[in-house]
């Protein structure tokens, strides 16, 4: 037998490249994700609406992927960013603070009931979950537990795409081809997907006892004591579309890492900052995080800016030790982010758009469920707050999703848009099994005339999309 080469990729997955289109001679300069199919220009966002050149406008009803939470071009957003321009465009955080940040970090921890203490500022989500990464690891080093070096996360998750979050994620298309530059101490765990995974014979307890002694499983395998954290979205966003946890998960899970003293990092980049319908999505499931990342809804698109929210056991292990996270980026804490998200922020309490993104979420889902939920591949409708999926599956009984070359949730999208409404797709490809969706996400400010709209755009969408799939 030939010796296996140890740097082969062990991770597979259909790929299905796109059909090759000719570069735009417009975006030649400009690498973006595809080299082939040229993205659209968008010349101008206000409110819920995006304009597309040259004169095409359409409903923005993902929010990109759930970032756009108070609508674009808020004059407020804007007043306050040019003042911070204004005053202070730019200091180092090595050396200075500065107003924008510190009312920022106030306004998000201040008199919470969680025991979050304090606010790292970055400007992204995987930066953010890699700075998370760093903290825990940090953790016990400080005390004096340097053997705990490995992570456990979840198969059919996203949490960004540096080396660390990636190592974290298990999105197989954007993994496979790094695969030998990917951290080799992370291992992951089922995701908590009651409609795919749940069996028929099992209770929604059953389920949850079956996942947690899974983990703890894991745990055991990899020896508890050589465990640094589990890492976990508590709705899982870009991959599966919108899943959250079935009832009792999240305290299963506290509890077992409690018992090893493992650390519990949630990872709140897409579903956190009101997006759910609480304020953090974690309050829903009756538990509290070490460490909790935070992103897209903090400056609702306005500047890059994404954080790390650390307990407070978190950081008095840090306080009591070296005193310091040796974690300095340039850009961290940037004052024309802060000053943006402060203001996004301000608004959002306010002006109560958490309450609203809880009851302009249950009108969307009775929009939803009566446009869709009876037709022949919707599997499942899903979601909290502004943050709803709807699963496509070839076959509702054996709930098969299609197969990947079909790419039905994508035509889905694809259709919606040309009918004027943005929606976010989900691949049918993640993990090469389950999970084909369309995500739903708009702002929280979005009326319901407009979610009218919507719906009504996605079902036409679909159906044009279930007429064409007839013909495969
Ligand atoms: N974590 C989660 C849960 C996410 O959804 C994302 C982005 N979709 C990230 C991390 C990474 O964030 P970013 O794209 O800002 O790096």
């Amino acid at each position: 037998n030939p010796t296996p080469d140890p740097h082969a990729t062990t991770l597979s997955y259909d790929f299905h490249p796109p059909a090759p289109k000719p570069e735009s001679p417009h975006h030649s300069f400009l690498l973006h994700r595809s080299l082939l199919l040229p993205p659209d220009t968008v010349t101008h966002a206000s409110g819920t609406t995006l304009t597309l050149s040259p004169t095409r406008t359409i409903i923005d009803a993902c929010g990109g992927a759930a970032v756009s939470c108070i609508g674009h071009a808020n004059d407020e957003v804007l007043a306050a960013t040019i003042a911070q321009m204004r005053s202070v465009s730019y200091v180092h955080t090595g050396a200075y603070t500065t107003a924008a940040a510190e009312s920022l970090a106030s306004i998000i921890l201040n008199k919470n009931p969680y025991d979050l203490e304090k606010a790292l500022f970055v400007s992204s989500g995987s930066e953010a979950v890699d700075a998370a990464m760093k903290l825990a690891r940090q953790y016990f080093f400080e005390t004096g537990r340097p053997e705990r070096r490995n992570f456990v996360a979840r198969k059919q998750s996203y949490h960004g795409n540096t080396i660390g979050a990636m190592s974290l994620s298990s999105n197989l298309p954007r993994k496979v081809p790094y695969e030998p530059l990917l951290l080799t101490n992370v291992s992951h765990v089922s995701p908590a997907y009651a409609y795919q995974y749940q069996l028929a014979e099992e209770s929604e307890e059953q389920y949850v006892a079956r996942l947690a002694e899974e983990l703890d499983g894991e745990f055991r395998r990899l020896g508890p004591e050589s465990v640094i954290a589990f890492v976990a979205e508590p709705i899982v966003g870009a991959t599966s579309g919108c899943v959250p946890a079935p009832a009792g998960y999240f305290r299963a899970v506290r509890e077992i890492c409690d018992r090893y003293g493992i650390l519990l990092v949630l990872d709140e980049v897409m579903c956190g900052m009101g997006r759910s319908g609480s304020y953090f999505a974690f309050e829903q499931e009756g538990v509290v995080p070490d460490i909790l990342t935070i992103g897209k809804g903090l400056g609702g698109g306005y500047a890059p800016i994404a954080g790390v929210l650390v307990s407070r056991k978190v950081v008095d292990r840090l306080r009591d030790g070296t005193g310091m996270f040796n974690h300095g980026q340039t850009y961290q804490a940037h004052p024309l982010s802060c000053a943006s998200a402060l203001a996004v922020q301000k608004i959002i309490k306010r002006d109560g758009l958490v309450a609203r993104c809880r009851s302009m979420g249950q009108f969307l889902e009775g929009e939803l469920r009566e446009a869709l939920e009876g037709r022949k591949h919707v599997g499942n409708i899903r979601g909290r707050g502004l943050f709803w999926a709807v699963e496509f599956v070839q076959n509702k009984e054996t709930k098969r999703s299609f197969e990947p070359r079909l790419e039905f949730g994508h035509r889905v999208q694809k259709k919606a848009f040309d009918l004027g409404v943005a929606i976010y797709p989900g691949a049918g490809t993640v993990d090469g099994v389950r999970g084909d969706h369309v995500l739903i996400a708009p702002p929280y400010t979005i009326t319901e005339t407009e979610l009218r709209k919507i719906v009504e755009v996605v079902r036409e969408a679909y159906d044009v999309v279930e007429r064409s799939t007839m013909l495969y």
